[in-house]
C-alpha cells in the first residue's frame, strides 16, 4: 500500500491528538505531535527563566534553541511521549500554563524554523500522521491528506476541562475556556505561519461527531488516498 504524510491541523482542543492517534495506530503509523514540540520548547524557557508572563529573552531563547532537544518515545502501553533532553515530560507540558507559554514562543520564527526542520526530518520517510497548525501549509505543503478540523469554542473547553480533570490537573472552566480563546487568537493572527486552513484540506466540524463517527470517517478518507 502506498505510504503517505497525513496533516491534520485546526485549533486547540478539537481533538486532532486523539484523531491522529487513532489513526495512526489503525494503520501503523508513526504519530507525531507537534503541538508537544512547542509545549516542550515552552517549558524550557520556563524552567530557564527565559521567559515569565509578560516578556521572554528572545537572544538568550535564540542562543539556546539548538540545545533543546525533543523527541518522542513509546511508554509501556506503546503511547507516544515527550522527551526534553532526555528527561520524561509528558505530564509538565500538559499544563495550562506550559500551553500558554507555547503559544508564545510558537510565534517566534526561529522556534519555529527550528521545529519545522525536526518535523519534516521525521516525516521524512512518510507513514507518518503529524498534528498541529501549519503542518498542511508549511511542514508538508505536499501532504497527500490534510484535515481541518474544528469545533466550537464551548464544546473544545468542555472537552480540555474534562480530559484536565481526568488528570488530576481540575482547573475553572472559565479559565479554561479563556485561555482557549487566547490561544485561538494568538494562533490565527501570528505573523510567522498562521493557523488558517490549506486551500486542499478537507474541513471537519467535530462538534456533534462522536469518536467512532470522526475515526470511521478519517479512515474513509485514508483508504481513498492510499488505493
Ligand atoms: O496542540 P497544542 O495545544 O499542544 O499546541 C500548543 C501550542 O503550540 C498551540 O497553542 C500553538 O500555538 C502552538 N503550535 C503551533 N504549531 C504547531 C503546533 C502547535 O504553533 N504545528
Amino acid at each position: 500500500m502506498k505510504k503517505i504524510v497525513v496533516a491534520i491541523d485546526g485549533f486547540s482542543s478539537c481533538g486532532k491528538s486523539t484523531m491522529a492517534k487513532d489513526l495512526a495506530r489503525e494503520v501503523g503509523y508513526i504519530y507525531i505531535d507537534t503541538g508537544a514540540m512547542y509545549r516542550a520548547v515552552s517549558l524550557y524557557a520556563l524552567r530557564h527563566n527565559l521567559m515569565n508572563e509578560e516578556t521572554i529573552d528572545e537572544v538568550a531563547l535564540q542562543k539556546e534553541i539548538t540545545k533543546i532537544e525533543i523527541t518522542f518515545r513509546p511508554n509501556e502501553q506503546g503511547h507516544s511521549e515527550t522527551f526534553l533532553n532526555e528527561e520524561n515530560v509528558e505530564k509538565q507540558i500538559r499544563t495550562l500554563e506550559v500551553a500558554n507559554g507555547a503559544s508564545r514562543v510558537s510565534t517566534l520564527k526561529f522556534v519555529r524554523e527550528h521545529l519545522v526542520a525536526l518535523q519534516r526530518e521525521m516525516g521524512k520517510g512518510k507513514g507518518v500522521v503529524m498534528d498541529g497548525r501549519d503542518i498542511g501549509t508549511v511542514v508538508f505543503p505536499d501532504a497527500e491528506l490534510k484535515i481541518f478540523l474544528t469545533a466550537s469554542p464551548e464544546v473544545r473547553a468542555e472537552r480540555r476541562f474534562e480530559e484536565l480533570k481526568q488528570k488530576g490537573m481540575e482547573q475553572p472552566f472559565e479559565e479554561v475556556l479563556s485561555n482557549l480563546k487566547e490561544r485561538d487568537f494568538r494562533d490565527q493572527n501570528r505573523k510567522e505561519s498562521p493557523l488558517k486552513q490549506a486551500e486542499d484540506a478537507l474541513l471537519l466540524d467535530n462538534s456533534t461527531l462522536t469518536l467512532q463517527e470522526q475515526t470511521d470517517w478519517l479512515l474513509a478518507r485514508f483508504q481513498e488516498k492510499t488505493k
